[in-house]
Parts: structure tokens; sequence; C-alpha cells
């Protein structure tokens, strides 16, 4: 069995096809669908999504980068809210994005940091978001760092030594499209990477796995994915989904 470890499964891009979209992904062997949240302006899809897959939907709880804007305290009263109310897998996604807007970084920063803080109080992993930002995550990681943190570094697009780091930090790298991507790097120093520290995801309906790159991604793609790794650790897709599902396993403790 597979695990997408992160995919938007309740985004509008699925609207029209979300039931058949679904079955596509049991059928190419993807299990378990972790989902992360981006503001509170989809929580309630979120909800709608697990009470409709409720054995293989697990949801996280987190205000995205690109979401921390002026209203950034009311958005993380809220996600505070929803961990009053219910359980949840993850804080996620969380990070800094420098790509899309630099002037919130000050911001950014807060709202990561008091997101970290949220995760330790409940025991939970957090779901990194960098994008631009290395620099500035590992500097809230170092002032965050005890036996309390750890997580997953999303959409790892890392060097080496980046990823070495983010390892340091007790942090799994998802691992997604991206490395079927032909000038997509990671999958040059990968195999140096033991497969221990690895996890699969999509990111859908994001950051499609070639040959569909520029189209819209879906959990089925996970095995596209996967076949990847197994090419780049020269083990079977078998071995691969196996070692993958017990690493998130043991990230969100189900
Ligand atoms: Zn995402």
């Amino acid at each position: 069995m597979l695990t997408d470890t992160h995919t938007h499964l309740y985004s509008e891009a699925f609207s029209e096809d979300r039931d058949s979209m679904m079955q596509r992904a049991f059928n190419a062997g993807v299990g378990r669908f972790f989902i992360p949240a981006i503001d509170s302006g989809y929580t309630k899809a979120m909800y709608e999504l697990e009470r409709e897959y409720p054995d293989q939907v697990f949801l996280m709880m987190g205000l995205h980068p690109t979401s921390v804007k002026e209203n950034y305290l009311d958005e993380l009263a809220h996600v505070e809210r929803q961990f009053e109310k219910r359980k949840f897998f993850a804080v996620g996604e969380i990070g800094i994005d420098l790509y899309w807007d630099v002037s919130t970084l000050e911001i950014q920063r807060i709202a990561f940091k008091r997101q970290i803080q949220l995760a330790k109080k409940y025991n939970l992993p957090i779901v990194i978001h960098c994008r631009d930002a290395f620099d500035e995550i590992f500097e809230v990681l170092e002032t965050e760092r005890d036996e309390k943190l750890f997580g997953i570094f999303h959409c790892f697009t890392g060097t080496y030594e980046q990823a070495q780091r983010a390892i340091g930090f007790q942090m799994k790298l998802g691992i997604g499209g991206v490395v079927t991507f032909k000038n997509g790097m990671i999958d040059q120093f990968l195999r140096q990477i033991p497969l221990e520290h690895i996890v699969l995801e999509t990111d859908a309906p994001y950051l499609s796995p070639a040959p569909f790159r520029g189209k819209r991604n879906e959990s089925s793609y996970l095995a596209l994915v996967c076949q990847k790794i197994a090419e780049i650790y020269t083990i079977s897709e078998k071995e691969v989904a196996k070692i993958t599902t017990e690493n998130s396993k043991a990230i969100f403790k189900i």
C-alpha cells in the first residue's frame, strides 16, 4: 500500500470528478491520504472530505505561509480553535514562502513559530512548506530545536547538505513529482539518503510528475513517484511502498 503524505484532495480542482479521482488512487494502490490545510476558507471542505472517506483520509490543521496576511492572528485563532475541538494528525502546512511574497516575512516567521509551539503542545509532527526560504526556516527550527520537534519537510527540493540538516531536526523528506523532472536535481543525491528518511507525496493538484508535468496532479500519480524512487534506490516498488508507508506511520502515529 502507498501512502500519499501530502495531497489537497478537497481542492476545487477536483470538484467535478472527486469520486472517480479517488477511485483511480485506490486502484493505483494508494490507501492512505494525509491532507494539509491552507486557511479557514478550506476547513469546511476538509471536514466534508473526511466524512466521505473516514478510513482513508487523515486531516492536518494549520495556516499556510502564503495565507499569512494582515488577518493572520484571526487565522491562527481559527487553527487553535479547531485543535481544541478535535484530533488532527499534524500541524501543517506551515513554514515560510519567499517566492510569492517577501513583504510578509516577519509575520510568516511569527506564524511559523507559533504553530510549531502548537504542535509541541499536542505532541504532533509539523509539515513544513519551504519555498526560497531554507535559511529562514532553519533559523526558526534552530530556536525551536528539542526532542518534541519532528515532522516532514514537504516537497523537499534542496541540496544534499540541506537534506542532512533537515534530517538533523528529526524531519523526514517528502518526495514528490519533482524527483521525476529532468532538472529536478534531487534524484542526483537522493540515493545517499537512507530510505528510512523518505516519505512519498503528490501535493495534488500541484506538481504533477512526468509525463504529466504541468497538468493537474492527482494522488493516483503517486505510483509514478514510487516507480522513480525504486529506480533510484534499485529496489522493488513494493519495497519502496512498504518502507515509506512505515515511515509515514512513525510520523503520524496511525
Ligand atoms: Zn501543499
